[in-house]
This record gives C-alpha cells, sequence and structure tokens, in this order.
C-alpha cells in the first residue's frame, strides 16, 4: 500500500523491508545450536543486573541456574534477597570476605577465590545447569587471584548446553577471546559523580 499523502511512509515500509529480509536471512543461517558464553564488560552500570535479568529469563522457562559472585559488598543486594527468599532452586554462592580494598589481605583473598572458583568448578562441569553466572569474576583474574588459564579451560569444556555469564570491568583478552558474545557498557554518566547517593532497590 502506497501513502502519497506521508512520503515518509512509503520510504519507512522499504526501509523495513530491507531490514525484515536481513534479519531474516540471518535467522536462516543460525544452525548451530549450543550454550553461548557472554561477556559483560565496560565502566558503565548494568553489567550484574543484565546478568540478573538472564536469570529471570532462564527460570520463566524452568531452566536450572546458578550464581557465583566474587565480591559481595558490606551492603546486601536486592538480587541475593531475592534468590535466597524466593527462589530456593537457584543455586547461589559468594566469596565469603569482602574485597581487597576493605580486608587489604592479598593472601586472605586469594584463599577466599579460590575457595569459591571451586564452586563455579562444580557448576561448570555439571550439565543439569543451564545457566551459570559468574559476577565480577574478571577481577579474580585482573588480580591474579586465579590461574586464568585454569578458568578459561574450565568455561570452555563447560557441556554444550550451558551458557555462562562472566560480569566485572576489564575483562581482559582471553575472556573476550573464549566469549561468543561481548558488550561493553559504557560510562556516558553516573548519578553518583552528582553526589547523588547508592539508591537501594537500583544500585543494589
Ligand atoms: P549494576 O550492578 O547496577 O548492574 P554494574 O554491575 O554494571 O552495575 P559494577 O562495576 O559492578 O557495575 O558496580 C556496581 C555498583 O556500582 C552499582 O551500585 C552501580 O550503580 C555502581 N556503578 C556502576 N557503574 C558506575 C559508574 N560508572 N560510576 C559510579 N558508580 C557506578
Ligand atoms: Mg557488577
Amino acid at each position: 500500500m502506497t501513502h502519497p499523502e506521508d512520503p515518509k511512509a512509503n520510504k519507512h515500509k522499504a526501509a523495513m523491508e530491507k531490514q525484515k529480509a536481513q534479519v531474516d536471512a540471518s535467522i536462516e543461517a543460525a544452525a548451530t545450536e549450543r550454550g553461548v558464553m557472554i561477556l559483560l564488560t565496560g565502566d558503565g552500570k548494568g553489567k550484574t543486573t543484565s546478568a540478573f535479568g538472564m536469570v529471570m529469563r532462564a527460570l520463566g522457562y524452568g531452566h536450572k541456574a546458578g550464581v557465583v559472585q566474587f565480591i559481595k559488598g558490606e551492603q546486601l543486594s536486592g538480587e541475593e534477597l531475592y534468590l535466597r527468599d524466593h527462589c530456593p532452586q537457584v543455586e547461589f554462592h559468594q566469596m565469603g570476605t569482602g574485597f581487597t580494598w576493605d580486608t587489604q589481605d592479598r593472601s586472605g583473598d586469594i584463599a577466599a577465590a579460590k575457595a569459591t572458583w571451586a564452586c563455579c568448578e562444580a557448576m561448570l562441569a555439571d550439565p543439569s545447569f543451564d545457566l551459570v553466572v559468574l559476577d565480577e569474576l574478571t577481577y579474580m583474574l585482573g588480580f591474579d587471584y586465579l590461574d586464568a588459564d585454569r578458568v578459561l579451560k574450565v568455561i570452555t569444556e563447560r557441556p554444550s548446553s550451558q551458557s555462562v555469564v562472566v560480569t566485572g570491568r576489564g575483562g581482559g583478552r582471553g575472556l573476550r577471546e573464549i566469549a561468543d558474545t561481548v558488550s561493553e557498557v559504557k560510562d556516558i554518566k553516573h548519578a553518583f559523580a552528582s553526589g547523588i547517593m547508592a539508591r537501594r532497590g537500583v544500585d543494589y
């Protein structure tokens, strides 16, 4: 149908037809079905919350999800409270210490990181997990608290049906290479820089 009264309408229709053809062709070409490794990195807000969004998606389909958080702040988070109270089916672990800027105890942090990584290895070897979130794992590699080769190997050799989400700033070359999807959240501005306090239910 043409729209003589609206010149933009015909142009829009043609553009949409072209876009649909491109998307349809991509869908047709996607022939591999397997779990994916997703790296969410960058200095903007939205990495951890995006990972928890995927947990919610997975739960919607009755999938099994596990979450390991490598940095536990002093503050409880809403996602932790919610998962613990309402989602007993989600296996949830946290590195039991504060982190290096609180503890200033490198050897203690390394021991905690290694113990926490052991939980990850168990999940990453268990095909009953559809989704495993490794929140703030990037710092453990950045600080050399974990053996990067081992971490990359275990993630790469996980069950083929399993998807993994790794979050954290930095997210070095190794993680980028083994990831299927890499998104960098860019800080354009953050309320904190204007002196606005971190907000319950929004920031934690
Ligand atoms: P979120 O958990 O909100 O998704 P994130 O995982 O992307 O954030 P982190 O680097 O893990 O970001 O930091 C977590 C906390 O720091 C959150 O309270 C978040 O609002 C805040 N934050 C994130 N990015 C910035 C920033 N660029 N400046 C100041 N604070 C930030
Ligand atoms: Mg985060």
